[in-house]
């Protein structure tokens, strides 16, 4: 082991507070810190976009500057650097390509985003003295690129040599796919058949993010869930062939939040501060935030919200669908966010005046308002590659309602009524009658029961959602490529009167820390607020079931006894000896993963959900079980009927982990059964207290390695167009129908396809998905 500190340039095209359109900057505004307390020497790498504010440009020092060549240009760029909390940022500046008004949604984003990439790559040799890179770690399709120009243009050079590339999908639906034109124009990579190879996802296209799939050394997601969940057809956006070839080198690790940034007892943004040991504020802040937002101050109404963007992933088709029940059965809403359900939002809160709100706008500020007003929060996304809204939520003891799909399923424990256990509500299918079910669920606790509602919310609010765990995790990752560097966190230095030797992290400190502060975030200047309640009353429609009704004034009781805090994530990762640390990041996330569907089961039929969380099983191991779990009636039914569609049950003849990219590319593909999540998204039918058939899961089957059914196969295409369809539904209610359509899956021939072969060819009907920028 060398006394070498693990220095990771980390590329992204986000970071807060610079620039930030949604998680991915909130990660590259936080992991680098959490890397830099765990131990790691950490650079940044940013374009210097012309909307990044003037206190941080002003900061700006000029470090280099050098050309870049692209096809057949050769592009200036300048590196500046700005040093915040021990974290070393650098700019990579180009006016042509950056100095524009907004990061995404240019025509030339490809070229843009190319020259970034290989800015990146170059900038390798400009680094400041003693900072050699070991890890260039990638994130999302705009540094995709990256990995492979080292390996195909820098590769002979000694300081690339070291280099190990780990790439980051923060949203596998965006991918960077462009004509194949490029490939010669603008990668100047036509003549390199590999790479021309890797890249090409079609006759006519290529695309980024594929490339970085194959050329990397490691490959991560931001959840356990999400990365089992790629490497299926239904999620997969047409690179889970690709995926699962690789899926040795792949991991989940879940995101945190910025919990200083993010905390009801200190917030300055909302009306009262509280914390799980006096929850009084709480009750102000609900009360100030209806009488915000025009809603009735009724204690004895459940205030839910959402702070999202308006778009079918966060499964606006199933709110949209069920507010009609929702509204009508007692539960207020208010919904903050822009995108394609403006209209509708608008048209509930006009019908239901002093129990729906919307506010079409982006405003950090309300956002805090909301999450500490409120009772629940909704996010039944379609899919979720993590998600930090509902973290948020659960720190402000808000009790998240979530659809369990990818980080949702990872983070919010769903409420156990016989053990008191959960931190939220959760439904498992893409369906709007179970989404309804699950608020209802909520609604009912609230209303009945006290004491179990209180004691959610201190097993929410103790919940440990800190960047600290995944640093270790990103460390571990880090470790795995270059065993050679020791990862050993400092111990704490114990004041003795004759100091002895210096401690490694004493005789080479962390870069210099920087004294500026870190407070604004990069946000769009928020539009005017929409009047959400007009004059025009039209009361809802006949009242809604029975037990779903609302209660009568009965108000809320003080709260019952405080029951003690406990911990719900099993995320401290004690142990810091780098073998050690692997095995216990390993265990946390594959405990809970094991957990959920015991867990869940236990909500109809009581279960030892305990004994599944204590199971040390392979993270994998685990994924696939959960997979296997989650297999209904209809599932099985469909699997049967198309045997014939099995993936190959090959024998992988992938080796090791640490093997580069290319060479991996000759390798066989690994018939890793993918538990592929099909379509059983039968409307349900039942009231809202009575439990789901679909929610209880089945015992899990070895069987999972079946792949997607035929059936299911052939529906994508037109759960797709039914998703455009309604993108802007004039009438909310005509939306029902393609909300409760099963979710299919395209299938992909390359997951038995060996990877010598030419790449896998993307799905052309999610094309339109896979665009190039995140809004
Ligand atoms: P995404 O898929 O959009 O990245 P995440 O849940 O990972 O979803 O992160 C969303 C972040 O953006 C959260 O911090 C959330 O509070 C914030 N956010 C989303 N919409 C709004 C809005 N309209 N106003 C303020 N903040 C918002």
């Amino acid at each position: 082991m060398s006394d070498k500190k693990m220095q990771v340039v980390f590329a992204s095209a986000e970071a807060a507070p610079f620039v930030k359109t949604g998680g991915l900057g909130d990660v590259a505004g936080s992991l680098p810190r959490a890397l830099v307390a765990a131990g790691a020497d950490v650079i940044v790498m940013v374009p210097k976009y012309g909307t990044i504010a003037s206190e941080y440009t002003d900061r700006m020092e000029h470090v280099a500057d050098f050309y870049v060549s692209l096809g057949w240009r050769n592009e200036y760029c300048g590196l500046e650097r700005l040093v915040i909390d021990g974290v070393t940022y650098l700019f990579i500046d180009n006016e042509r390509y950056f100095k524009r008004d907004y990061p995404y949604g240019f025509f030339d984003d490809g070229e843009r985003f190319a020259f970034f990439s290989k800015a990146v790559t170059e900038s390798l040799q400009h680094l400041p003295e003693g900072f050699q890179c070991d890890v260039l770690h990638c994130n999302d399709w705009h540094t995709a690129l990256a990995p492979v120009f080292l390996r195909e243009f820098y590769q002979g050079l000694p300081l690339y040599e070291r280099v190990k590339t780990v790439f980051s999908i923060h949203n596998i639906a965006f991918q960077g796919q462009y004509a194949d034109t490029i490939l010669n124009d603008i990668l100047g990579m036509a003549h390199i058949p590999n790479a021309a190879r890797q890249l090409r996802c079609d006759e006519r296209s290529i695309n980024y993010m594929q490339g970085a799939l194959d050329y990397s050394d490691a490959i991560t997601t931001v959840s356990p869930s999400y990365a089992w969940e790629i490497q299926t057809p239904e999620y997969g956006e047409g690179l889970d062939g690709i995926l699962r070839r690789r899926s040795n080198v792949l991991s989940g690790i879940l995101n945190g939040i910025d919990t200083d940034a993010w905390n009801p007892a200190t917030d300055p943004m909302i009306h009262a501060n509280y914390s799980a040991a006096d929850m009084s504020g709480k009750k102000a802040c609900k009360a100030a935030l209806q009488e915000e937002l025009g809603l009735e101050v009724r204690d004895d109404r459940p205030l839910m919200v959402m702070v999202t963007r308006l778009t079918r992933q966060k499964g606006m088709d199933l709110v949209t669908y069920a507010l009609d029940r929702i509204l009508s059965g007692g539960v207020q809403v208010a919904v903050l966010g822009t995108g394609d359900y403006e209209e509708p939002m608008r048209y509930f809160a006009n019908k239901y005046p002093g129990t729906c709100a919307a506010r079409i706008t982006f405003d950090n500020a309300l956002s805090h308002r909301m999450y500490a007003g409120a009772d629940m929060f909704l996010m039944p996304s379609l899919f979720e590659p993590c998600g930090l809204s509902q973290m948020i939520a659960m720190r402000y003891g808000t009790l998240p309602v979530v659809r369990e799909t990818g980080g949702l399923r990872d983070t919010v424990a769903p409420y156990n009524q016989f053990t008191g256990e959960g931190t939220g509500f959760t439904f498992a299918n893409f369906n709007g009658d179970e989404m309804g079910d699950a608020v209802f669920r909520g609604a009912r606790l609230y209303w009945d029961d006290h004491a179990a509602w209180d004691h959610l919310v201190q097993n929410a609010m103790a919940a440990d959602f800190s960047w600290v765990r995944s640093a270790d995790e990103y460390m571990n990752l880090y470790h795995n490529l270059h065993p050679e560097i020791d990862i050993t966190k400092p111990e704490p230095v114990v004041q003795e009167p004759e100091p002895a030797e210096p401690t490694a992290a004493e005789a080479e400190p962390a870069a210099a820390p920087a004294p500026e502060p870190t407070a604004t975030k990069a946000e769009p200047a928020p539009k005017a607020e929409q009047a959400a309640e007009p004059a025009d009353d039209a009361k809802a429609e006949a009242p809604a079931k029975a037990e779903e009704s609302a209660p009568k004034a009965e108000p809320v009781a003080e709260p019952a006894k405080k029951t003690a805090a406990k911990k719900t994530t099993a995320s401290k990762t004690a142990a810091k000896k780098p073998a050690a640390r692997k095995t216990a990041a390993t265990k946390s996330t594959t405990a809970k993963a094991a957990e959920k569907p015991a867990a869940k089961a236990t909500a109809t039929k009581p279960a030892a959900s305990k004994a599944a969380a204590t199971k040390p099983a392979a993270s994998k191991a685990a994924a696939t079980k959960t997979a296997a779990s989650k297999t209904t009636a209809a599932k099985a039914t469909a699997t049967k009927a198309t045997a014939a569609k099995t993936t190959a049950k090959k024998p992988s003849t992938a080796s090791a982990a640490k093997t580069a990219a290319k060479s991996t590319a000759t390798k066989a593909a690994p018939a890793k059964a993918a538990a592929s999540k099909t379509a059983a998204d039968k409307p349900a039918t039942a009231a809202a207290t009575a439990p789901k058939a679909t929610s209880t899961k089945t015992a899990p089957k070895a069987a999972a390695a079946k792949t997607a059914p035929a059936k299911a196969s052939t529906s994508k295409a037109a759960t797709s167009s039914a998703a455009k369809a309604t993108a802007k539904p004039a009438a909310p209610k005509a939306t029902a129908a393609k909300a409760a359509a099963p979710k299919a899956a395209a299938q992909d021939s390359s997951a038995a396809t060996p990877a010598d072969k030419p790449a896998p060819k993307a799905k052309s009907v999610s094309a339109a998905k896979r665009t190039t920028r995140k809004r």
